[in-house]
C-alpha cells in the first residue's frame, strides 16, 4: 500500500454500481451509460462519453465490476 489515493481500476468497471466500462491505461471505453443505461454507440464509447445523453462519467465513481 502506498499513499491514500485510490487508483482507478483496470479492466471491467462500473460507476457506483451503474453502467459498464472498460478501462485500459489512461483510456476508457464506455459500454453502458450509468446515467441513461443505454448501450453506447461505438464511436462515443471510445471517447469515454455517452452517445445518447453526452454524459461523461466521473473517475471518482469508478468501482470494479463484479
Ligand atoms: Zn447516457
Amino acid at each position: 500500500m502506498r499513499g491514500t489515493r485510490t487508483e482507478p481500476q483496470e479492466g471491467r468497471i462500473t460507476f457506483k454500481g451503474r453502467g459498464l466500462a472498460y478501462r485500459h491505461g489512461r483510456g476508457l471505453v464506455l459500454k453502458v451509460c450509468p446515467l441513461c443505461s443505454q448501450w453506447n454507440a461505438p464511436k462515443a464509447a471510445d471517447k469515454g462519453l455517452c452517445g445518447w445523453c453526452a454524459y461523461v462519467p466521473s473517475l471518482k465513481d469508478v468501482e470494479p465490476a463484479t
